[in-house]
């Protein structure tokens, strides 16, 4: 049985680390990098940490998805995979479905059934494209299997857990000690901003900005790129109580977090990664898809409008108890063992 895994993203590399390894020992297996995230600190820097090296690296340097889906169509075509093993909602991901579907191979999604609820959301038309077009669907938790039974989708459904949880739990562990700089503050918040309704919108970027100043804590922000160049575009002051730096590789990024007393983030993942190390999280949008983590408490929306003091809204939740997992636990294996199953 021959697959191919296509990811093109920071969070779709580090998502993988234990998948990958796990198929090619038990399948005939290739992964496939799509190069939508090209820039060293957002690509290589992952796939040399989580030793995850592709077999073919496909060097798009977009994330325009006619353009990922012809480079694939050539690969795909000459491999002739049964299954292509999909993950989450990039333009990589549904470039990769279309072009399985194109040399008529079967698709395998993992993290299927994630949705906010807003078709405004850039990803959102493409999850649920892509769970359509998908012969398997991994779900993360049961929310996302209640999602796919409701919306009667054609392919099997299998609910494993979401696959950040053990890569994230494991390399915490080992991340904990990790001094970033000498001048850290003892206790600090962590922000994390990427999303294009925040970052390429002047309005909703001053307005963060205004909201973040309002906290007397110290915060600490890996700024990505997108954002970095949007701050200087528009001319926008960071507050005096946050430390800027560059994006950060996942050991480091995991000191940050595990030493943060709370995280202000628009990421899809590091949501999910904030209730596996219990530490709580305010969702800088509108929306979310990781309604699980709301439902539990441990996690609450603040977008840019809302007229409230967010320092208010920090004290409210930095002592939330958060002892509750969604996303289960070893994942790649449970994937794994139901593809073994299932495939032969
Ligand atoms: N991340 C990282 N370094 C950083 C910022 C984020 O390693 O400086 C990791 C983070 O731990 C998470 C992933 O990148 O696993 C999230 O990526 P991103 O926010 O770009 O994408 P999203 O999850 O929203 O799709």
């Amino acid at each position: 049985m021959k697959l191919v895994t296509i990811a093109g993203t920071r969070p779709e590399i580090i998502k993988l680390a234990y998948l990958v390894p796990l198929l090619n020992t038990h399948f005939d297996h290739k992964f496939v990098y799509t190069g939508q995230h090209f820039s060293p600190n957002m690509s290589d820097i992952f796939i040399d940490e989580l030793n995850v090296k592709p077999d073919y690296d496909l060097q798009s340097n977009t994330s325009d998805i006619p353009i990922i889906r012809d480079k694939l169509f050539s690969l795909l075509r000459d491999l002739n995979p049964d299954y292509v093993v999909v993950y989450g909602d990039t333009n990589s991901s549904m470039a990769a479905a279309l072009a399985a579907r194109d040399i008529n191979s079967k698709i395998i999604h993992v993290e299927a059934g994630v949705r906010d609820f807003d078709l405004h959301v850039p990803e959102e038309p493409l999850r649920i494209q892509i769970d359509e077009m998908s012969d398997y669907l991994f779900s993360p938790s049961n929310f996302c299997t209640t999602v796919l039974s409701y919306e009667n989708t054609r392919g099997k459904i299998f609910t494993t857990g979401n696959l950040v949880v053990d890569v994230c739990k494991d390399l915490s562990k080992i991340a904990n000690s990790r001094k970033i700089s000498d001048s850290m503050p003892k206790e600090y918040l962590l922000l994390t901003l990427h999303r294009p309704e925040n970052v390429d919108n002047q309005q909703n970027l001053k307005l963060l900005m205004n909201h973040i100043s309002s906290t007397d804590y110290p915060v600490m922000f890996p700024v990505h790129p997108r954002t970095r160049k949007n701050l200087e575009n528009f001319n926008i002051q960071v507050p005096s109580n946050v430390t800027i730096m560059n994006p950060l590789g996942y050991m480091d990024f995991l000191a940050l977090m595990s030493n943060s007393k709370l995280i202000l983030t628009d990421s899809g993942g590091i949501q999910e990664e904030s209730i596996t190390i219990k530490k709580p999280c305010i969702t800088l949008r509108h929306t979310s898809a990781r309604w699980e983590t709301i439902l539990l408490k441990a996690n609450i929306l603040f977008p840019p409008d809302r007229e409230d003091n967010l320092h208010e809204v920090i004290k409210a939740m930095i002592n939330a108890k958060i002892n509750k997992n969604p996303y289960g636990e070893n994942v790649a294996q449970k994937i794994v063992e139901i593809l073994k199953t299932e495939l032969t």
